[in-house]
Formats: C-alpha cells, sequence, structure tokens
C-alpha cells in the first residue's frame, strides 16, 4: 500500500540521515516524501546547504550532478538512472568547445539544463528564474548562451544584451505552440496565461506573467485572478490543483508531460535510499571547474 511505503521511506530517511528532493515537474506523490519541493534554482541551494549523509535527487540527471558537485562528500542517489533532460543532451563538452570557438573572447552563460562537461567550459551557470540577473552581472555587450536558445534570447532581451545562442531546446516546451495558445486563450478569455521561458519568444509574446515553476506557482497563488492557463509542464497544474482547490487551472495540452521527469516512483525511491544504488559521481577536476560556475550563480541574488 502506498501509505505504507510512504512511512517506510520516511522511516528510512531518519536511519540514515538521507533528504529527498523533489523538482516540481515529478509525480505529485513523491512530494510525499520530500524534504525540498521547488524549482532548480531552489533545489541547488538546498542541495548546497543541507549536513545529511545522503541526497535523494527525484528530479532529471543533471540536478543530481549539480547536487553532487555542491556537495562532493554526500552521497547522491539518482532513483532511476534513466531520468536525463533532452535539452542538457543537445550538448555535450565537443559543441560547446566547437561554439566558443566559433565565437572567440565572449563570456559564456549555461542554463543548469546541462552536463557537468558543458558547464565546466562556462563562465556562470543560470535558473530559468535568475537568467535575467545572471545576464545582467557579467557587465558585458555580447554573451554566448547554452543550451537553451529560448530562455538566452529571453534573458538577453530583458537585460538589453546581445545574446548569441546555441541551438538547444525543451522538446515539451517546444509543444506550447502560438497557435496553441491562441485556441486555449479563445476557450478561456478570462484567464491569464502563465508560462515558462522555455518556450519560444512567439509563445512568451501571448502571456502575461513568464517565471521558472516556482515563480509561476507563486504568482498563481497571490493572484486575485481565479483562471490560469498554465503553459509548462503538467507537474505544475497538479501542484496547483491539489494547493488551490477553489482556482482553474488550464493545461494547454494533456502533451505537455516530460516524460523523463516521470521516471521516478516511490518504489524506486525506496529501493534506491535502501540499497544506496544508482549514486552519482563527477569527475573530480570537470567538478571543480563546473562548481565555480554554479557558485557564482548562487551567489547572485536572485
Ligand atoms: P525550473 O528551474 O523552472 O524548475 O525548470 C527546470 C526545467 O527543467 C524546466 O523544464
Ligand atoms: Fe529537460 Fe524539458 Fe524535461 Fe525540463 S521539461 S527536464 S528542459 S526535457
Amino acid at each position: 500500500m502506498k501509505k505504507d511505503l510512504i512511512e517506510k521511506i520516511k522511516k528510512l530517511k531518519k536511519e540514515k540521515n538521507a533528504v529527498i528532493l523533489a523538482h516540481t515537474y515529478q509525480e505529485v506523490e513523491i512530494d510525499e516524501v520530500a524534504d525540498f519541493k521547488g524549482d532548480s534554482l531552489y533545489l541547488s541551494r538546498a542541495a548546497a546547504k543541507t549536513d545529511a549523509d545522503i541526497i535523494v535527487f527525484a528530479g532529471v540527471y543533471f540536478m543530481a550532478e549539480t547536487a553532487k558537485i555542491l556537495s562532493p562528500d554526500k552521497k547522491v542517489l539518482l532513483p532511476r538512472l534513466e531520468s536525463g533532460c533532452l535539452m542538457a543532451d543537445m550538448i555535450d563538452e565537443n559543441q560547446i568547445l566547437e561554439f566558443k570557438s566559433q565565437h572567440p573572447d565572449i563570456p559564456v552563460v549555461c542554463y543548469v539544463n546541462s552536463s557537468a562537461a558543458v558547464k565546466a567550459h562556462c563562465d556562470v551557470c543560470c535558473t530559468s528564474s535568475n537568467a535575467i540577473n545572471v545576464v545582467k552581472s557579467l557587465n558585458a555587450k555580447k554573451i554566448l548562451f547554452v543550451p537553451d536558445c529560448h530562455l538566452g534570447s529571453y534573458a538577453g532581451e530583458k537585460a538589453g544584451v546581445e545574446v548569441i545562442c546555441y541551438p538547444g531546446y525543451c522538446p515539451t516546451h517546444a509543444r506550447i505552440t502560438p497557435e496553441l495558445l491562441k485556441e486555449i486563450k479563445t476557450k478561456y478569455p478570462n484567464a491569464l496565461v502563465l508560462i515558462h521561458p522555455e518556450c519560444s519568444k512567439e509563445a512568451l509574446k501571448l502571456a502575461d506573467f513568464v517565471g521558472s515553476t516556482t515563480q509561476i506557482i507563486d504568482f498563481a497563488s497571490k493572484s486575485s485572478q481565479k483562471e490560469f492557463i498554465i503553459a509548462t509542464e503538467k507537474g505544475v497544474v497538479q501542484r496547483l490543483e491539489r494547493d488551490f482547490p477553489n482556482k482553474k487551472f488550464i493545461l494547454p495540452s494533456e502533451k505537455i508531460i516530460c516524460p523523463n521527469m516521470k521516471w521516478h516512483s516511490l518504489e524506486d525511491i525506496y529501493n534506491a535510499l535502501e540499497r544506496e544504488e544508482h549514486e552519482i559521481f563527477v569527475d573530480e577536476k570537470i567538478a571543480q571547474k563546473a562548481k565555480s560556475a554554479i557558485e557564482k550563480m548562487i551567489a547572485i541574488n536572485g
């Protein structure tokens, strides 16, 4: 029974001095056992601060890698190793080196949705919630941005900086086309559109608010409006429906699901913690360089 399993995980966490970090796109039931729940920036900060011996990451591979880089002495477990990020996989070490050589002597901002090996070749990381501040903080006229072309162009436009973007993107957010949003807006003319900056520029133009998963949840919770079109992954809509039953949340299409975020089940979390398996390791030299880019981001307010 699910209830028993939840209790078993909680007990095991105490015995092993472990914490569970869960991203907002995870299956909602994972929240029942999570110590920290939120967007990438919040989870990075939580991973940096915890004094637990074991971190179980209910998220995708790059998130667990980031936690390991920030807490090298802790055991970091990813319950299902298949949980990669399709956008992060669009750029590898050779491709970042090639991109940099095509545009020499320009600072590089790296979205955290990338491998440690890619982060190691960048100046500073950012997440969807602090990308504008990070871009501004460089005080540069021109920057390179990897791998998300949409977040890069959005942050550059808002920060007033010329951005040369690597052509990566998120296949899940690419399904939120401007045509789809227009169609949904016609059906729900009073709803506010809250969107994730991984969506295209044309889709962002149709929105009332742009933000990370946590920023979208905060906006909807504080707004006096009652109806919202939530232009990001389904997990955000499910959490909003659970926490604010008096408001209406519309997912533009049932296809807005990130399959890689849905691998981990409660059973997988229990097994990983009990057997201490699926541990994440990062090469020390790569980790040192990537850590500097991640820590620079964490030091930037916002
Ligand atoms: P957040 O930083 O908004 O949680 O986004 C992470 C992500 O992978 C979105 O696709
Ligand atoms: Fe990666 Fe897109 Fe999934 Fe986010 S939603 S983890 S960017 S594939």
